[in-house]
């Protein structure tokens, strides 16, 4: 973590981080579950949708899939532990290490997301599935009927789906998405510096080591070693960047990746960014790079 240890609120930030972090790890894993699935011509996923349904009504949707049969409404839930829904009360309930956690009910959540979308009149039948991206959940008392998936069988049902018939054709699903992206609403989330009203200054500059934690060097045009484990890391970008994308903000140029890690030239930035996966922002408020989002 890139706060020194006697930072006052150090174990605070690195609790949220984690919590981020696990986020991340965990869409990232069902969207990986969604690009093995066959979709037909003309489909598209997004990821992290944003919608302006009218003027006091905002929605987040994880993932929306879009297609000229339906539209499926996905939630990932990025918990562990043993999940008891209640129906009696509305209420469900995490029970992890023998401490209970109520939190609002994934299945009413998806609901109001559904009726919401519905709004907005689209032409295409709505579709809705929980998914517990995580295979340490247990579920109890889980209501029949309710879409609920594990990850792993998210894609056959999606398959289900794809047999359905056309409801529009290209050019109507053209406009549909066209309509959703003009909905599209950007949130942007405050970084932990911000919330916390830490200085970037303060933060650790440079790769460091997944072991440890501690500073890497480089050994050679591949390689970087660790300062105090010695461990070797070809790609230390790779879990590095996600640092900055929590910690600081939601995208960065060559120029303050070059900063950041402490690199020897923007062109070194460049070759590690490209490594990341990331999308090239170029537009005229931005430009640089942001956390990818699958689209297709
Ligand atoms: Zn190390």
């Amino acid at each position: 973590m890139r706060l020194e240890p006697s930072h006052s609120i150090k174990k605070e930030v690195e609790k949220k981080f984690h919590q981020i972090e696990a986020g991340y790890f965990g869409e990232k894993l069902v969207d990986n579950t969604l690009l093995e699935v066959n979709y037909p011509p003309h489909s598209c996923i997004l990821t992290d949708v944003h919608l302006k349904i009218h003027d006091h009504l905002y929605i987040q949707i994880d993932t929306l899939i879009v297609t000229k049969k339906y539209l499926l409404v996905i939630e990932v839930k990025n918990i562990i532990g043993t999940i008891t829904f209640q129906k009696h009360s509305g209420q469900t309930i995490r029970t992890l290490d023998g401490v209970k956690t109520p939190f609002e009910c994934p299945i009413s959540q998806i609901k109001r997301h559904v009726q919401s979308l519905e709004q907005l009149r689209f032409p295409l039948p709505i579709f809705k599935a929980i998914v517990f991206s995580s295979n340490r959940v247990i579920l109890e008392h889980v209501p029949m009927d309710e879409p609920i998936f594990f990850r792993k069988n998210l894609s056959s049902f999606i398959h289900q789906l794809n047999k359905k018939e056309d409801r529009i054709d290209t050019s109507q699903f053209h406009d549909l998405i066209r309509r959703i992206q003009s909905k599209q609403h950007v949130m942007l989330r405050k970084s932990l510096c911000d919330r916390w009203k830490i200085s970037q200054e303060s933060l650790i500059k440079g790769l460091l080591c997944k072991a440890c934690g501690n500073i890497l060097y480089k050994v050679s045009n591949k390689t970087w070693k660790c300062t105090k484990c010695e461990s070797n890391d070809r790609t230390p970008i790779t879990h590095n960047i996600n640092d900055y994308f929590i910690l600081v903000k939601d995208s960065l140029t060559t120029i303050e990746c070059k900063e950041f890690f402490r690199l020897s030239s923007t062109h070194e930035a460049y070759y590690m960014l490209k490594k990341c996966n990331l999308i090239n922002v170029n537009n005229a408020r931005k430009s640089g790079y942001r956390r990818n989002i699958e689209v297709f």
